[in-house]
């Protein structure tokens, strides 16, 4: 067994994914993590890195994705995040290499063997894919990051690949709040924000969270793409969830499945959201929301 995982990186630094999916990859086999050069150090101190391969990466999923293909003979696993670069990749490699992709993944359950869920994350279903060579994508938030140290061998490629795609412009969203993904807290909101969505920033800001969004709320306007949580948004798995003014349909719910606990605050005590929260209180958010604020600050906490 060997396997190649592409790290998850962004302006040189790995992202905490990275230390996620190696510990899943792990368990397939030793691991060689391709990176950016520019992460190359940070890489090789990643416990459980067997050996970094340092190249100057491509930046669009397609290059990125012959460039796989070219390193794949060696190997038996090749690994992304199932995340908004990884679910670009990998479908993409797979079709170079004439492989079916397993994605999603949340356990390994042997070389061959692997738990995904289905159904919006109403049912977990477990494939083996039968094929010599697997091109999958691991759900970060499933496994718990490598811990330690190591100082594992640096090799330095340059494979050639040619691409039909280019990057014309690149335009970055500056916040200051943890990323989504991998946050500890999340405060969320839905539809009745509307335009009042700084409502769940001041609450995530006292509680040193990232914020998310439901998709009703993103599709009418009033929080942008990439604060989507859900079954076509982002997946999450904090400590604590906080759902404010969300139904908790089928499909936000399928993000946040991973969260070890929920609270929820909604008008209505059926919703959804409020049947599986640990905390639910029946009330106007508009209300209830800044007299949590209010009780923060009077107990001096904020982190
Ligand atoms: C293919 C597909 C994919 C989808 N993917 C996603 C996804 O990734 N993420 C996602 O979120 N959705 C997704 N959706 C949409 C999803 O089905 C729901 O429509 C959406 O999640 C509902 O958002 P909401 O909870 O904000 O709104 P609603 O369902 O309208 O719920 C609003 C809630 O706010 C409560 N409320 C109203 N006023 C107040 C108040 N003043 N104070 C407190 N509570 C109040 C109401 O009681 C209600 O429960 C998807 C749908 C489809 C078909």
């Amino acid at each position: 067994m060997a396997v190649l995982v592409l790290a998850d990186a962004d302006l040189g630094r790995l992202t905490p994914a990275t230390a996620r999916i190696v510990a899943g990859a792990a368990e397939l086999g030793p691991v060689d993590l391709l990176v950016d050069a520019a992460a190359a150090e940070e890489a090789r101190s990643l416990a459980g890195v067997h050996r970094v391969l340092a190249a100057a990466l491509p930046a669009t999923a397609d290059a990125l994705a012959q460039l796989l293909a070219v390193l794949a003979e060696p190997y038996t696993h090749i690994v992304a995040a199932a995340n908004a670069s990884g679910r670009d990749v990998i479908p993409r490699l797979a079709a170079l290499l004439d492989i079916q992709p397993v994605t999603d993944i949340t356990a390994i359950l042997g070389p061959t063997r692997f738990e995904r869920p289905i159904y919006a994350g109403n049912a977990t279903e477990t494939v083996s894919d039968g094929q010599a060579k697997h091109v999958l994508s691991l759900r970060a938030s499933a496994f718990a990051a490598t811990v330690g140290e190591n100082s594992a061998v640096v090799s330095n490629i340059s494979p050639e690949v040619a691409s039909a795609t280019e990057v014309i412009a690149e335009v970055r969203t500056q916040s200051e709040r943890p990323e989504l993904s991998t946050a500890q807290i999340v405060v969320s909101g839905g539809i009745p924000l509307g335009d009042r969505f700084a409502l769940v920033e001041d609450l995530a800001g006292k509680l040193g969270a990232a914020v998310g969004a439901t998709r009703a709320l993103v599709d009418a306007g009033h929080a942008p793409n990439d604060l989507q949580v859900g079954q076509t948004g982002k997946i999450v798995a904090p400590d604590l969830y906080v759902g404010l003014g969300i139904s908790g349909a089928l499909q936000h719910l399928a993000g946040i499945q991973g969260a070890k606990a929920i609270f929820a605050i909604n008008t209505d005590a059926e919703a959804p959201l409020m049947k599986i929260a640990d905390v639910a209180l029946v009330a106007d958010l508009f209300e209830a929301v800044p007299a949590v604020i209010a009780e923060l600050d009077r107990l001096g906490i904020k982190r």
